[in-house]
This record gives structure tokens, C-alpha cells and sequence, in this order.
């Protein structure tokens, strides 16, 4: 199969860490576009300068940037087999937009990381005090868990109604979970 799936699920679900490993395990890159945000703040870029408080603040970057963006990653020749998107869509007007992006080679997948609000929220502070991301203070994680509620969640059923999500509980074990995962991609390509 050609891979062109997307990760959906809340902030701590996993979805940086699995991205890179089912990345790894199909060969085909793993796009973050919170990674390419922080790249950019870190090395003081144009874009960088732009998003910085935004992505300090928790609140989604504003659409059009962030389409460009996506629209100018996926025109890499390494995603010119597939590529799996963390990060977005990340709400439904980008659902639209990367509908468009990918003109007539649709995705292939949209595969969602399942996990409890109480259990992220405890995954995110830990990561905090590991990498010390800027957004991952409690009052800043509670706010992206709004915005994902309100802006994000409602793309599983965007993706539900054309038949292309498949759900994996995102708790437990790391290799577990992708062990599901990957088991998941390849039943949902046969
Ligand atoms: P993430 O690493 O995916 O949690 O993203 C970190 C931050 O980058 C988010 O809280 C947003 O501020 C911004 N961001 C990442 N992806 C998107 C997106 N698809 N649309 C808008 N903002 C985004």
C-alpha cells in the first residue's frame, strides 16, 4: 500500500514518539508540524517570530501559515510515497485544506491514538520536567485539551464518515502501542 495516513489524538497521547516509530517501521517521513513550529522558534526564523506566542499560549496557529507550510513539506520528494502527518489536520477547516493539497492521491488512513484526559495531562506535566517545552505548564496543557476538544476531536468523525479512521487505545506499554498501531495500518490496508 502507499501510506498517506495521518495521527490523530490529544496532546500526550504518544503521537510524537509512535510518528517516529511507524515512520521508521514503513519508511516514509514523519511530519510534525509542532516540531517544524519549534525548529523555527528555535532558530529565530520569520515563522518563528510569528508563532512564538501562539504556540507559547496553547491557542492553534493560525490556518493559513500553517497550510503553507504543510502544502510546502509534503512537495518533498520523501513524501512523494507517503508521508504520516502529526499534528494536523488539527481542525476542519485544515481537514479541507490538506484535501486539497493532496488533490488526487487522497490519504490512505487517519489512524487515532486514544487515551484518558487524566492520564495525558499527567503525561505532559512529566514531560515537562524532561524537556521543559514551553507549553507544557498546567495552566497551558489544560488550554491545548480545550482546543483539541472543541477544534480537533471533531475530525475523527470527518474521517469516520469516508470510512478512513481507525481507532488504537494509546495506554499501556510503548512497543504495545505500536504494536496495535501497526497492526491496525495493515488491516485497514488489506
Ligand atoms: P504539538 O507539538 O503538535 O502539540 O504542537 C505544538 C503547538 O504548535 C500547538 O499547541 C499549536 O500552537 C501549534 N501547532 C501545531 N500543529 C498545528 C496545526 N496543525 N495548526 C495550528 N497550530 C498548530
Amino acid at each position: 500500500m502507499t501510506a498517506r495516513l495521518v495521527l490523530l489524538g490529544p496532546p500526550g497521547a504518544g503521537k510524537g514518539t509512535q510518528a517516529a516509530r511507524l515512520a521508521d517501521e514503513l519508511g516514509i517521513p514523519a511530519i510534525s508540524t509542532g516540531d517544524i513550529f519549534r525548529a523555527n522558534i528555535k532558530g529565530g526564523t520569520e515563522l518563528g517570530k510569528k508563532v512564538q506566542a501562539i504556540t507559547a499560549s496553547g491557542a492553534l496557529v493560525p490556518d493559513e501559515l500553517t497550510n503553507d507550510l504543510v502544502r510546502d513539506r509534503l512537495a518533498q520528494d520523501d513524501a512523494a510515497e507517503g508521508f504520516l502527518l502529526d499534528g494536523y489536520p488539527r481542525n476542519v477547516a485544515q481537514v479541507a485544506a490538506l484535501d486539497e493539497i493532496l488533490g488526487d492521491r487522497p490519504l490512505d488512513l487517519a489512524v487515532e491514538i486514544t487515551a484518558d484526559p487524566t492520564v495525558v495531562v499527567e503525561r505532559l506535566l512529566k514531560r515537562a520536567e524532561i524537556e521543559g517545552r514551553e507549553d507544557d505548564t498546567e495552566d497551558v496543557i489544560r488550554h491545548r485539551l480545550d482546543v483539541y476538544a472543541e477544534q480537533t476531536a471533531p475530525i475523527s468523525a470527518v474521517y469516520g464518515e469516508r470510512g478512513l479512521l481507525v481507532q488504537v487505545d494509546g495506554i499501556g506499554d510503548v512497543d504495545d502501542v505500536t504494536a496495535r498501531l501497526l497492526t491496525a495500518i495493515g488491516t485497514a490496508a488489506r
